[in-house]
């Protein structure tokens, strides 16, 4: 078994709903499809599939959520992480990326369809996503994604300096992007909600039960867990960085980069009033990458990627999240301590969008969500359902590409443009003369 962050470890895993009574594949079965892992990913395909009148079986190595969907920070931003909309219709030509971004967009008015629809108690909350500019040459970059957004249909907008202190309670920020379709949620809550509705939809769900082995049977596929088996004529891996086995070679198709997050002790209400006092989705703008929000309880939850000494040192990564934290907000008493710190896997890919790829006929893989799962991974259900409902592959929204490994470079590249966003934080500092928050 691959080694992954300890699960336990995490806020959710102490304060998420029970995940649903499931237990491991018994015997041999058959079905018309096989969802391969119980993350956003694998749960909405599986959803989807049983609304479009397909039998379908769900293998889950662990327990739904154990992946990047059990761990993640609960940010629903309905956006793409590393291209602008501009970007995407190159790649992918017009019609295609504007399929994938009008998903895309939608992807956190997707999640409250489904939390809606099946009562999932996961603590949504659709406050908006907002983005600060910290010195006044980035309200430009600001301004163009806010009108990009717009342009696409999405609540989008610009906000001044005095806007941005209403929303956030920060007087750091020269200004931001409000996106208001943005969410957060208790991301093992949801997914477990998911693995409930799936359930409910009368998908056969089993976890514990971890495919091992792949082979062909005829014109169908059998899939074996330890003891176990299901054949099916289609099947789809939705495993994500939390690959672990089947023997397809999914796990080269990306790199994995960690992630790192910690949440304090509930801050007493009127801390609560004048930091974040909009309880949104937050990123103070800088190019490392520093998001929060509250979780239900008026917990801080902030995450960040790590480079350098930032992750490796755990006490000196805790010092300088809250040093971040009452840089932007000092209304955050000087007392406040982390009461939890975890870790994550994330499946990087060189294009930062899931990826699809053919494993052969009738069997697909998707991964490389990159960050953005809990919007991507919610809005994905419906694509894959369609692929395995043979829709024309020119009609889905993403290619389906031949199974390829994710190049060497990918193993540094991503902490290359840390650095390099990092330096280009600074240089644009240097220009305005205006200050960043410590050691970003
Ligand atoms: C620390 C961290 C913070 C993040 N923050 C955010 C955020 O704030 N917002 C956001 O949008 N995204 C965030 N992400 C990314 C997001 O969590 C993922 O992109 C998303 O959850 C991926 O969903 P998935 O369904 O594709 O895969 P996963 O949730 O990883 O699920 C894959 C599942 O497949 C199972 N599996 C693997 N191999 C097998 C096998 N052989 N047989 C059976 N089952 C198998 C695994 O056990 C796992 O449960 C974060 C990720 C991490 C790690």
């Amino acid at each position: 078994m691959t080694a992954f962050s300890p699960f336990e470890e995490t806020l959710w895993h102490a304060t998420a709903i029970p995940a649903p009574e499931t237990g491991p594949l018994e015997g041999e079965i058959a079905t018309d499809i096989c969802v391969v892992g119980g993350g956003y990913t694998g749960l909405t395909t599986a959803i989807e599939l049983r609304r479009r009148g397909c039998s379908v079986v769900l293998l889950e190595a662990q327990e739904a959520g154990f992946g990047g969907s059990g761990r993640n920070a609960g940010h629903c931003t309905p956006t793409f992480t590393h291209f602008s909309l501009n970007d995407l219709r190159k790649r992918l030509g017009r019609e295609r990326a504007d399929r994938l971004i009008a998903r895309q967009t939608r992807g956190a008015d997707m999640a409250a369809e489904f939390i809606r629809h099946y009562q999932i108690e996961c603590e949504w909350k659709q406050n908006g996503y907002f983005q600060g500019a910290l010195t006044p040459g980035r309200m430009a970059a600001v301004q163009s994604l806010a009108e990009s957004y717009a342009s696409a249909g999405c609540p989008s907008k610009v906000v001044d300096a005095g806007e941005a202190e209403r929303l956030t309670g920060s007087r750091r920020f020269h200004g931001g992007w409000l996106l208001q379709s943005g969410g957060h949620l208790n991301p093992l809550g949801y997914a477990r909600g998911l693995a409930r509705a799936a359930l409910q939809e009368g998908v056969q769900l089993y976890t514990r039960s971890r495919v091992n082995a792949v082979e062909r049977s005829g014109t169908r596929w059998c899939l074996r867990t330890s003891d176990s088996s299901v054949l099916c004529d289609k099947f789809i891996m939705a495993t994500g960085a939390y690959t672990d086995g089947g023997g397809l070679g999914v796990e080269k198709t990306y790199r994995i980069m960690q992630a790192l997050i910690a949440a304090t002790e509930p801050l007493p209400p009127e801390v609560r009033e004048q930091v974040l006092p909009f309880d949104g989705t937050m990123h103070d703008g800088c190019g490392d990458i520093f998001v929060y929000k509250y979780d239900r309880a008026g917990r801080m939850v902030v995450s960040m990627i790590p480079l350098g000494r930032r992750g490796r040192d755990r006490p000196y990564t805790k010092k300088l999240l809250m040093d971040r934290l009452r840089w932007l907000h000092p209304a955050v008493p000087e007392a406040t301590r982390w009461a939890f710190y975890w870790t994550g896997e994330l499946d990087m890919q060189r294009e930062t969008i899931p990826r699809l790829y053919a494993l052969g006929p009738g069997a697909l893989a998707c991964t490389g969500l990159s960050g953005r799962g809990v919007p991507t991974g919610t809005m994905l259900g419906g694509i894959l359902a369609d692929w395995a409902h043979a829709a024309a592959p020119e009609d889905l929204p993403l290619p389906v590409e031949r199974l390829k490994a994710a190049p060497a470079y990918m193993s540094f590249a991503p902490s290359l443009m840390l650095r390099w966003y990092g330096l280009r934080d600074r240089i644009a500092a240097f220009r305005d003369g205006a200050e960043l928050p410590p050691r970003a």
